[in-house]
C-alpha cells in the first residue's frame, strides 16, 4: 500500500441550533474547523485536548456516523465522504471504534461469544463450530479465558468489559481503530493493562489506532504523534517525543504542565492553563485561544493563526511561536 491509511482533509462540522426556517439563519456549534491530518498503517495518531475540543465529533466523523458539513475522509485512497451506506460497508470493516464506557456499549442480553461474532455475522453466516472457535480466538486474544464466552456483560468486570468491547472491534480484522477515551473509566492499574494490549495488538496485526483522550501521560505512552484540538481546530501536531520534550503552541504548553508525572521527582515546567473553553456558538474571533492565553499580542484578537510547519517537522498554529518564521 503507498500513501497514508486515513487522510482527513479540511473536516469540519457545524451544528445549527434553529429548527425549520432558523435553521439556516440561526446559532450554529461550530465542533469542528478545517481539521487534516493522516494515519499512516500501523500508527498511533492521538488527539487531545479539554472536554469540548471536538475530539468526539473528530471520532463521529471519522467513524460516519455522522456526515461533516464539509472536507473529506479518505481510506486507503478512496473518498468515503458521501458514500451510501451499502457502498460503506466494505469500509465500515476496516474502522473500528471502542467507546469510553464498555457497559453502555455492549449489548447487556447478549453472551460475551455472541458480542464478539455479531459484527462477522452481519456480513458472513458462520456455523456454530466457527463462532466457537472465533470467540474462543478473539477472547485469548485480548487475555481473556475461551470460557468467558459464556459470561454476560453484567458478570465482567470493568477491565474485563473494554478487552471485550476490543474483541469485538478485532473480529472483522480492522486497519484502523478508533479509540475514543478508551480507558478514561478505568481504575489506573487496569488502565495500563488495556494501553499495554492495544500495543501488543498493534505489533502483532498491525492496527493503526486514532486514539483520543484528555489524559496526557496516556498519550505519552501510547502515541506515536499526538494532535492538540483546542474549539474544534488542530492548534499543534507533532512527533510524541517531540511534543512532550518541547511543547511549542502555548496551549500544549499549559495542558503539559497541568498533566500529573508518573516519576514525582521530575518537575513539569509552565502554568497550567487558567479559565474555561469559550463556547463553540460563539467562539473568540481571531486565536480562539487568546483570551487564555498569555503571549496574546494584537494580531491574535484580529487573525485565525493557520498551522505552519516549523523545523523539526511539527505543525504549530500560534502567531507568536512561528513569528521567527515570517522574518
Ligand atoms: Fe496565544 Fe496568540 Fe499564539 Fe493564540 S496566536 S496561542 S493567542 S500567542
Amino acid at each position: 500500500m503507498s500513501g497514508p491509511l486515513l487522510k482527513v482533509e479540511n473536516l469540519t462540522k457545524h451544528y445549527p441550533l434553529g429548527r425549520g426556517f432558523l435553521k439556516k439563519s440561526g446559532p450554529v456549534v461550530r465542533a469542528l474547523e478545517n481539521v487534516s491530518f493522516s494515519v499512516a498503517a500501523g500508527e498511533t495518531l492521538c488527539i487531545v485536548g479539554e472536554s469540548g475540543c471536538g475530539k468526539s465529533t473528530l471520532a463521529r466523523l471519522l467513524m460516519r456516523i455522522v456526515k461533516p458539513t464539509s472536507g473529506r475522509v479518505v481510506i486507503d485512497g478512496t473518498d468515503v465522504t458521501d458514500l451510501e451506506p451499502n457502498a460503506l460497508r466494505p469500509w465500515r470493516r476496516r474502522m473500528q471504534m471502542v467507546f469510553q464506557d464498555p457497559y453502555s456499549s455492549l449489548n447487556p442480553r447478549l453472551t460475551a461469544g455472541q458480542i464478539i461474532t455479531e459484527p462477522v455475522e452481519n456480513f458472513e453466516r458462520l456455523s456454530p463450530k466457527q463462532r466457537q472457535a472465533l470467540a474462543s480466538d478473539l477472547l485469548q486474544k485480548v487475555g481473556m479465558r475461551p470460557e468467558m464466552m459464556r459470561r454476560f456483560p453484567s458478570e465482567l468486570s470493568g477491565g474485563q468489559r473494554q478487552r471485550l468491547a476490543i474483541a469485538r472491534a478485532l473480529a472483522l480484522q480492522p486497519s484502523l481503530i478508533v479509540a475514543d477515551e478508551a480507558v478514561s473509566a478505568l481504575d489506573v492499574s487496569v488502565q495500563a493493562q488495556i494501553l499495554n494490549l492495544l500495543l501488543d495488538l498493534q505489533q502483532d496485526m498491525g492496527i493503526a489506532f486514532v486514539f483520543i483522550s484528555h489524559d496526557l501521560s496516556v498519550v505519552e505512552h501510547i502515541g506515536h504523534r499526538v494532535a492538540v484540538m483546542y474549539l474544534g481546530r488542530i492548534v499543534e501536531l507533532a512527533l510524541c517525543e517531540a511534543l512532550f520534550a518541547k511543547p511549542t503552541h502555548p496551549y500544549t504548553e499549559a495542558l503539559i504542565a497541568a498533566a500529573p508525572l508518573p516519576d514525582p521527582t521530575r518537575v513539569r515546567s509552565g502554568s497550567p492553563v487558567e479559565g474555561e473553553v469559550p463556547s463553540p456558538i460563539n467562539p473568540p474571533c481571531g486565536c480562539a485561544f487568546h483570551p487564555r492565553c498569555p503571549y496574546a499580542v494584537e494580531r491574535c484578537r484580529m487573525e485565525i493563526p493557520p498551522l505552519v510547519p516549523m523545523a523539526d517537522g511539527r505543525l504549530v498554529a500560534c502567531h507568536v511561536r512561528t513569528r521567527a518564521l515570517d522574518i
